[in-house]
């Protein structure tokens, strides 16, 4: 029976690029809706921005753009990764939409109407200066247990201990550097405590959706009991309201009948699904409200990280269920990616950035494959390994699967004009590849992606032995004088390693859909992409066999690492020439050039860098390379600086932003003036390899004339 479903991945936040972290993300649910698809099925796959709260009014802020540009801005960046790693969402929306201001306020006055949302005045911190409530991340102080300085408002990185941002001793904003000030606010909140939310989620969390799959995975479910007890009468519920509010100034959507008073982003973000979902369905002519009307058939299921459980399984099925509508029939929780065992970290140097692993023409299927060996239906982090990713894409899927291919149809194309045949066996051969291929199906539809890349690859084995063991080789070897018995061997072996292949490639079509379309349409002359009941089709004719797939090279994975700095300097020093090539191992150099000769920390506290506003940015009449920038790095004046951008800004874009400057540079006499300083950029060495220039710029709190150190 053909279902209707409602897929969404987690809302990446606006105020920064994807890592592969969101990357993962959109594999799973890509290949979960692909498979779905082949099935016959129905399927919304929406996403969007989730674009409000402090964070991006102050990245914004800092930038001296609004929030809305720089939402733009994040926005253009996204189909560049999301064709590039073959992530077919239908629709991509943001919560900065007419459709989300009007769904989260309709969800909130429901809520209200049902007696579920409360006032209190409450307490909190205040920057006096900056005249705004300050979230926790934007206090810090002095630890009041191990007296480490320079701990944040909720927990010391020095000795562990947690507390409350007003038991910090010393408290300062880290946005004006202000002691903070007691004030008090009247906050809204979602009684999540009130009985009848406590008893919908004990019964929820425990359901099971019209297929049979329960909502939430078994340890998803461990963890919401943490907090809802066992529904068994005397169990502790450890369930608080949630406070939904936050005071001007801040990016948001307005509280309704409140001044001054907008939902948390947590609020309206879930509610982004919706939104996207209801702007997909008015480009659809489909309608919104009977899709997800309470008892529709409609599915709705959500892919989110083990990070953000509490909010898609408490907080966002009580705001549907108390709002009248429809709750989520599935959660699908995955744990992290790590690399090399390590959490991922920008900091740490262990990142991979899935823009250079397509920058550095990698094979984005390579990545889709990978990641699909890896996963399974549990809340486990996985682990990105550059030996275990090159075994596996060249010893498995070339070395194995594309082999099977390459090997088979070169006989049939040479000896049978591109005929294969079954004689005797090709109900059974069918049969067993329908049923194989339905065995896969239900791994993907329960998402347990490496058991299903376990059978295919078996399968793959299996018809490379069979393959081996009839030395078809030694029988066209000698098919010239060969009795018609031969002949037919020779075509049946070949015959049904080729329909072996094409249900492999049926079965890997959600997971390498690029591919799988070209040996549908190349070799199997299909005019639209496999589906499930491909499998067990047995082909009759294939074209002559083109080359389908490459090896990966094990430098470019050197390639796409971040050495940690000691290690680059050591491995870099040997190479000064000036051809920025190949290192002597044989890596790429990171940015075209190497890495300098080590210096100690003395030579790099000679360079006194500071961070400085861009006060006015214009051209420079008679040069086609400079900007002239006027800065303040607070000294009480101003800096004129030439600096070489003008390629890769517009002066309008750089007022106001914020960046970093050689301050104690030696004044420099130029052709238009004199220079006092040098504004820090980044670009490749060989800027016609990779074009750009990007001026840096601090994250935002940052003032003038801080050091950078
Ligand atoms: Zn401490």
């Amino acid at each position: 029976m053909s279902r209707t479903i409602f897929v969404t991945t987690a809302l990446p936040y606006a105020n920064g690029s994807f890592h592969i972290g969101h990357i993962m993300e959109y594999i799973q649910a890509d290949i979960w809706v692909r498979s779905m698809r082949m099935a016959g099925h129905t399927v919304h796959f929406v996403g969007a921005d989730d674009t409000h709260g402090a964070p991006i009014m102050l990245k914004a802020e800092s930038e001296g753009i609004t929030p809305q540009q720089l939402v733009a801005r994040i926005a253009a960046e996204r189909p560049q990764y999301l064709q590039g790693f073959h992530i077919e969402f239908d629709h991509w929306h943001s919560t900065d939409s007419p459709e989300n201001v009007e769904l989260s306020q309709s969800i909130y006055r429901k809520l209200r109407e049902a007696g579920l949302i409360e006032t209190r005045e409450i307490e909190q911190f205040y920057d006096p200066v900056k005249g705004m409530f300050l979230a926790d991340r934007y206090i810090k102080g002095e630890c009041p247990k191990c007296h480490a300085k320079d701990q944040y408002g909720d927990s010391c990185e020095a000795c562990g201990a947690v507390y409350a941002p007003t038991d910090l001793i010393d408290p300062y904003s880290t946005l004006t550097q202000a002691r903070p000030i007691l004030k008090t606010s009247e906050h809204f909140f979602f009684k999540l405590s009130d009985p009848r939310c406590v008893q919908f989620l004990q019964d929820w969390t425990t359901g099971s959706n019209a297929q049979g799959h329960k909502h939430l995975q078994a340890e998803v479910l461990a963890k919401t009991r943490e907090w809802l007890g066992h529904g068994e009468g005397d169990d502790q519920v450890n369930l608080g309201d949630w406070d939904i509010s936050r005071d001007a100034p801040y990016f948001g959507i307005e509280i309704p009948d409140a001044p001054g008073k907008y939902f948390y982003v947590w609020l309206d973000a879930p509610v982004g699904y919706l939104a996207s979902l209801k702007a997909y369905c008015a480009k659809l002519g489909i309608d919104f409200d009977t899709l997800l009307t309470p008892g529709n058939a409609t599915e709705q299921v959500h892919f989110i990280g083990k990070d953000i459980v509490y909010f898609h399984a408490l907080f966002w099925p009580a705001m549907l269920k108390f709002a009248g509508r429809k709750t989520p029939d599935q959660l699908n929780v995955h744990g992290f990616i790590t690399v090399s065992g390590e959490k991922m970290s920008k900091s740490r140097g262990t990142g991979i950035s899935p823009l250079r692993y397509l920058q550095l023409g990698m094979n984005a299927e390579w990545m889709r494959y990978y990641i699909a060996a890896k996963l399974n239906a549990r809340v486990e982090d996985i682990d990105f390994n550059p030996d275990d990713f090159v075994a596996r894409v060249n010893s498995d899927l070339v070395g194995k699967y594309i082999n099977i291919a390459s090997r088979a149809a070169n006989f049939i194309s040479k000896y049978f004009d591109g005929q294969l045949a079954y004689p005797g066996d090709a109900a059974a051969l069918s049969a067993h590849w329908s049923q194989a291929a339905e065995a896969v199906r239900g791994d993907l539809e329960t998402r347990e992606y490496g058991r299903a890349i376990r059978e295919i690859m078996a399968h793959a084995d299996q018809i490379n032995q069979a393959f081996d063991a009839a030395q078809p080789w030694l029988i066209a070897k000698g098919l010239a004088d060969a009795d018609p018995a031969q002949r037919a061997a020779l075509q049946h072996i070949c015959s049904t390693a080729l329909a072996g292949f094409k249900a492999l490639t049926v079965m890997l079509t959600p997971i390498l859909p690029v591919l799988a379309q070209r040996v549908a349409q190349e070799l199997f002359g299909l005019s639209r992409s496999f589906v499930w009941a491909d499998a067990g089709e047995l082909p009759a004719h294939i074209a002559p066999f083109k080359h389908l797939m490459q090896r990966v090279e094990p430098t470019m994975l050197d390639a796409l690492f971040e050495l940690p700095a000691e290690a680059a300097a050591v491995a870099a020093a040997p190479a000064q020439s000036s051809a920025p090539a190949a290192d002597v191992a044989g890596g790429l150099v990171p940015g075209g050039e190497p890495i300098a000769a080590s210096i100690t920390i003395d030579d790099f506290m000679k360079v006194d860098m500071r961070v400085a506003r861009i006060i006015d940015c214009a051209r420079v009449e008679g040069s086609t390379k400079l900007l002239q920038l006027t800065l303040d790095l607070g000294e009480g004046r101003h800096r004129n600086i030439f600096s070489g951008i003008q390629s890769a800004y517009q002066p309008e874009q750089l007022k106001g932003r914020l960046t970093v400057v050689v301050a104690n540079l030696a004044p420099r006499k130029m052709k238009f003036g004199i220079s006092e300083g040098m504004v820090l950029s980044a670009s490749h060495f060989d800027p016609k390899a990779q074009p750009g220039i990007y001026v840096l710029g601090p994250e935002s709190g940052a003032q003038p004339g801080m050091r950078i150190r």
